[in-house]
């Protein structure tokens, strides 16, 4: 068979039929999903995953010798597997499974608890989610190190200039997004990872908002550590995982004490189980773990190039179509995006536009994303965000323009 690539028209009305969600009403119309960025929608295939464990092989993993354990312990390790091929992982045990990006980056920040001091500095950026910032001033507190900014430019990228003067502070540890959630800056890591490394930083990349729309190889970038969601690309809610170098694996303590992180136990002194379970105590999310895997599988089948080809044609159209609205206003980067549209209608509250079109069955987010630095840096109390995913249409983008019109109409 000839090549085709070059012009295949991706099947988006077949992609839908996977997503029995996209063929709901909501307020008696068709529900056109554009909240991606905050959670993606589930295929059949990966519910068919989750329905399959509680019917065929629920059970406790790693303890059991009893049949079912050993079977939900394969799959399960299978999942950790496929993960570890998909980010490009040298090891299955550099894959740590926790329940989402939060509690991936909440691990690594309370293991550097003891390997700070007042004497370090940390670097975050000014475009993090406020799970890529919290954790980090609780672990400046703890530790009495500084927490520095590196600081967006006016056109929502990163100020580039001020992040080389701030590595000349030699910091211990630099954390960045990936992809931002609030604006869809796709941050230069690969600079930033090199740059880090040059001035002995270790470098933390929330990937939660890239891993839906890239496949990042780890070995590749060379990060230390890399966190991401499984409900943002398919998967389900509640599962996630941290990669992390088998150095730093070593190098960190455990996160919480319990089951399943222990070598032995005495009252005396308790030693440690090997990676990766010195840092999954107690029973994990194993449905969550195996259907994450499934989800990884389900978006691997459509393949990342043809899903951020078609995402990029939407983004083109819908940025073109929204900026015909009068008083339309978008945030962030013009270009270096992914499908991301944060924006405000000059004269109207994000919060009534939200309202309104949900009304008409669209779902769109408002408010400050969990990143209300960004928020402040605008001067705005938040803004409208539309966020696209392979499975939505240009006829969908233009049901949402009509019903902005509708809504701005109204409220001005
Ligand atoms: C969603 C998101 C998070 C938080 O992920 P949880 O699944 O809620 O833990 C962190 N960072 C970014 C960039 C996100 O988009």
């Amino acid at each position: 068979m000839k090549n085709q690539s070059s012009n295949t028209v991706f099947d988006v009305d077949t992609i839908r039929k996977d997503f029995p969600i996209l063929s709901r009403t909501v307020n008696g119309k068709p529900l056109i999903y554009l909240d991606n960025a905050a959670t993606s929608q589930t295929p059949q295939q990966v519910v068919d995953v989750i329905v399959d464990y509680y019917s065929n092989y629920n059970a406790n993993i790693h303890r059991g010798v009893h049949s079912l354990s050993q079977e939900a312990t394969d799959k399960y390790e299978n999942a950790r597997r496929t993960i570890q091929q998909h980010f490009n992982a040298a090891h299955a045990h550099e894959i740590i499974f926790t329940s989402g990006t939060t509690h991936s980056i909440n691990l690594v920040a309370n293991g550097f608890a003891s390997l700070l001091n007042a004497n370090d500095t940390i670097l975050v950026s000014a475009l993090e989610h406020h799970s890529n910032i919290v954790p980090w001033q609780m672990l400046c507190e703890k530790t009495k190190a500084t927490l520095k900014v590196i600081p967006m430019t006016s056109e929502g990228d990163l100020d580039m200039k001020v992040y080389d003067e701030l590595l000349l502070l030699k910091p211990k540890l630099v954390f960045v997004n990936h992809i931002s959630n609030a604006l869809g800056t796709i941050n230069p890591i690969e600079e930033m990872i090199q740059k880090a490394h040059h001035v002995g930083a270790a470098i933390l990349i929330d990937g939660a908002q890239a891993c839906p729309h890239i496949k990042p190889d780890v070995q590749k970038l060379d990060v230390d550590f890399y966190v991401t969601s499984g409900h943002k690309m398919c998967g389900p809610t509640g599962v996630g995982m941290l990669y992390a170098k088998e150095s730093w694996l070593h190098k960190l303590p455990p996160y919480q004490g319990g089951g399943e992180m222990i070598a032995e136990v005495t009252f005396e002194k308790t030693t440690y189980a090997g990676l990766p379970h010195k840092f999954e105590a107690g029973t994990p999310n194993i449905c969550g773990g195996i259907a994450f895997g499934a989800a990884i599988d389900y978006m691997n089948s459509i393949g990342f190039e043809a899903i951020a080809a078609y995402e990029h044609e939407l983004l083109e159209y819908a940025t073109e179509k929204m900026n015909t609205i009068e008083g339309m206003r978008i945030y962030g980067p013009k270009t270096n995006k992914t499908s991301v549209i944060s924006f405000n209608i000059e004269g109207v509250h994000a919060y009534d536009l939200g309202t309104i079109v949900d009304k008409l069955g669209i779902a769109i987010r408002t408010g400050q994303h969990c990143a209300q630095p960004i928020m402040d840096f605008f001067k705005i109390s938040g803004t409208a965000r539309a966020s696209f995913s392979f499975y939505n249409t240009k006829k969908e983008i233009d049901t949402l323009v009509e019903g902005l019109e509708k809504a701005a109409m109204m409220l001005r």
